[in-house]
């Protein structure tokens, strides 16, 4: 399916690896031009180079923290008059929710809900002045149901979700549509690592931790960074005009829910 948005250009957060690679690797295969960005500049440079390589698009890599106020203004120097935004960051720490004081709530607020909030304000103007504009917002599954051990992350994610939920039907008049994706467990670095973590504990190895997580997704496997991005690129493609304001699952049947 040609997704119609050959030559637009899009900025994609945290886009070195995982989902918000996958994003900018769909994107890309789609003929859009790429702002890319990550703190690590080594693994940004690679990807950046890979992505040029093998889709012919013009990518351009800002690597900067994108969850503080100078690594945003660096990245929005680079992305004005971006058609498409993805936003992303890292998440949270886990944790038990007595742990957690002040700092540590604004810390995951900042990087999950207003940083993504902040990006919004910066590219939508120009979005709407121009008619058409897409943006997607990478949270997570713990958005519809808790996973108790990232009280910080179901916190910060609640509210980028009441956020998005009022302001896209705000900006859907100016042909612009905000949408949120919301992973469930996928193969990538943070689950793998999560999957070494959880080995430690058990005194059990990485592969069986994996094996045992996938046996409790009705998939039966983690998702890929790849289907992950198809879907990104199709909720930004001209063919989702009329897609405002959803919070999508991809998470392999795991949330046992009828909606
Ligand atoms: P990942 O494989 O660890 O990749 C994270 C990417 O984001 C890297 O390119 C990383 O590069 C970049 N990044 C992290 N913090 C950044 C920051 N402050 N500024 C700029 N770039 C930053 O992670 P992932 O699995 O793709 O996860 C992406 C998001 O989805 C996270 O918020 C995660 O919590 C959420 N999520 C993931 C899963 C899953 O199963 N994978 C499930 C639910 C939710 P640098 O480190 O070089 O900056």
């Amino acid at each position: 399916m040609d997704l119609g948005i050959r030559g637009r250009k899009a900025l994609v957060c945290a886009s070195s690896k995982g989902l918000g690679r996958g994003c900018a690797e769909a994107l890309a295969g789609a003929g859009v031009d790429l702002v890319l960005n990550a703190r690590g500049a080594e693994a940004l440079a690679g990807t950046a180079a890979h992505i040029r390589e093998r889709w012919g698009v013009a990518v351009a890599e800002v690597a900067a923290d994108i969850t503080t106020g100078a690594g945003r203004a660096r990245v929005l120097a680079e992305a004005g008059g971006a058609d498409i935004l993805v936003t992303n960051a890292g998440g949270p720490p886990p944790g038990l929710w007595s742990d957690w004081g002040r700092d540590d709530f604004l810390a995951a607020f900042e990087a999950n809900a207003l940083t993504p909030i902040a990006l919004m304000q910066a590219l939508l103007p120009g979005m709407m002045a121009r008619g058409w504009g897409r943006v997607v917002n990478i949270t997570s599954k713990s958005v519809k149901a808790p996973i108790a051990a990232l009280g910080l992350s179901n916190m910060a994610r609640a509210g980028l979700t009441g956020f998005v939920a009022g302001t896209a039907r705000q900006v859907a008049p100016h042909g612009v549509t905000i949408n949120n994706l919301l992973p469930g467990t996928h193969a990538t670095e943070r689950s793998a690592s999560l999957d070494r973590a959880g080995a430690a504990r058990e005194g059990i190895s990485a592969e069986e931790v994996a094996a045992r997580h996938a046996a409790t997704i009705p998939a039966g496997r983690y998702g890929t960074a790849e289907e992950f991005g198809a879907m990104c690129a199709f909720l930004c493609s001209a063919h989702a005009g009329f897609i405002v304001g959803q919070n999508i699952l991809l998470d392999g049947g795991a949330t046992n829910a009828t909606l």
